[in-house]
């Protein structure tokens, strides 16, 4: 059984992912790391945080690896502190989860996450059950570090032009929905001389107010706030604080598209070089590339997807249409922190954030689901018909179609038996309608497999 899925071990706390089956990941590890280095073990707000990470720490040192205990951390701060000091990490975190669930994640000594085949030798270890532990002497040494925030804090500070951004005297709204990003973006936005107003900023593993993912709905405490206070922009963040949305002045939500391609439009004007992003992404990042003459690449969904490719390409800067943006001159992974950061040294510049938006090309955007069992069989089928339409065509990821006019990408879920369908198009018309136009294909191609399925001999 597969335990990682796209975001590490997740699932819900004390019912799968226990104590045990922490001891057990972080034994893997040590195992892994044949019982030598150092790893730096730290947990999101979440109630069953401190209990996995204990779990995790005790299994870590059972292998002979030395830990450092970095405490409540967002988890773009532990991997930055991870590529700096330390040989491996562990996260304790589900992320943008609701509040019973809690998750694993592992990290890799260049403070990158671990990668799909460092996983897949986990998974290996952890089936064999057979670990690495030491005799008693041998067990590893322990230490705490409470610095890690601040560490972090300080050199995103160093990645901005500060100077620019104190000068604006900004005021912000920040909600960091009770999760790690408490501990670090309101004292970051202190120190880019922001006047900042707090909104669940208290540490909160039962996230009273909002699910701790910034969905534009869970969002109307910070919308209000924004507009009652005449506000220059509105920050929220998600439980582990990698991703990062906004509302701007006049109280509106930036959809995360537009967002994308508002920074990304920003870094390559000022240093040329590659754009990566997923397939799922929209036509608007295409617009940016074409203008600004630089090379667009396509990956799989999955931010270490992108990370992967970005590192390979030397990418200026890379991200997904969900508030995931990753500044590699600062560090290879999502960082919310360094997001909102970015956005005010953009604002600075003297636009308004509605502005801002404005100067991205406007598209509409259609999506649904239905429900397929066999999705490898399907997209098959998918692949020939699509192949025979003579369009230009990506399959990294499902099947994505692009038209003169727009695109439509059909693909089946990791964790459901369902496709996914997305559309992008200039109007909402024909956006409606390349959705449909995918959503036949996946109908055509279930019934055909069906079919097949019935007609071939068992
Ligand atoms: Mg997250």
């Amino acid at each position: 059984m597969a335990l990682f899925g796209t975001n590490g071990v997740r699932g819900i706390a004390n019912e799968y992912i226990t104590p045990e089956l922490a001891v057990n990941l972080a034994r893997c590890l040590g195992t892994y790391m044949g019982s030598k280095g150092t790893v730096a073990i730290g947990c999101d707000t979440r109630i069953s945080g401190q209990m996995l990470k204990s779990a995790a720490i005790a299994g870590a040192l059972s292998t002979g690896l030395s830990v450092i205990d970095v405490g409540i951390v967002p988890t773009p701060s532990i991997l930055y502190y991870v590529r700096d000091f330390a040989d491996a990490g562990i996260i304790v975190t589900a992320s943008h989860n609701p509040r019973q669930y809690n998750g694993i994640k592992f990290i890799a000594g260049d403070g990158s996450e671990f990668s799909r085949d460092a996983e897949k030798d986990i998974e290996k270890i952890y089936h064999s059950g057979e670990y690495s532990i030491v005799s008693w002497e041998k067990t590893g040494s322990f230490r705490i570090d409470s610095g890690v925030n601040e560490y972090y804090i300080r050199n995103i500070i160093k990645s901005v032009n500060a100077e620019a951004i104190r000068n604006c005297k900004f005021k912000v709204v920040a909600d960091t929905g009770c999760g790690a990003g408490s501990l670090t973006l309101p004292f970051l936005l202190r120190e880019l001389g922001c006047q900042v107003l707090t909104l669940e900023a208290q540490l909160d593993g039962t996230f009273p107010w909002r699910n701790p993912e910034p969905l534009p709905e869970a969002l109307t405490e910070l919308t209000n706030l924004v507009k009652m206070t005449g506000a220059d922009l509105g920050v929220a963040q998600d439980g582990d604080a990698d991703r990062v949305v906004f509302v701007d002045e006049n109280g509106q939500f930036v959809n995360d598209d537009v967002l994308l391609a508002m920074i990304a439009k920003y870094m390559v004007k000022h240093e040329k070089g590659p754009l990566v992003t997923p397939v799922s992404s929209s036509q608007r990042m295409v617009d940016v590339a074409e203008e600004e003459g630089v090379e667009l690449y396509w990956t799989a969904v999955g931010s270490i997807n992108v990370v992967r490719k970005m590192m390979e390409v030397n990418a200026v800067f890379g991200g997904e249409g969900n508030g995931g943006l990753i500044f590699p001159k600062h560090q290879y992974c999502r960082d919310g922190a360094m997001g909102c950061a970015k956005v005010l040294e953009i604002l600075a510049g003297g636009k308004k954030l509605s502005d801002l938006e404005k100067s991205v090309p406007h598209y509409f955007n259609e999506k649904t689901k239905v429900p397929a069992k066999n999705a490898h069989a399907i997209m098959e089928i998918v692949k020939n018909e699509a192949s025979g339409l003579g369009h230009k065509m990506d399959t990294s990821d499902g099947v994505k179609i692009w038209y003169k006019d727009g695109w439509v990408l059909m693909r089946p879920s990791g964790t459901e038996p369902i496709f996914r369908i997305f559309a992008e198009a200039k109007n909402q018309e024909r956006a409606e309608e390349l959705l449909q136009e995918g959503l036949d294909m996946i109908i055509r191609a279930e019934k055909s497999s069906r079919l097949a399925n019935k007609l071939s001999p068992s």
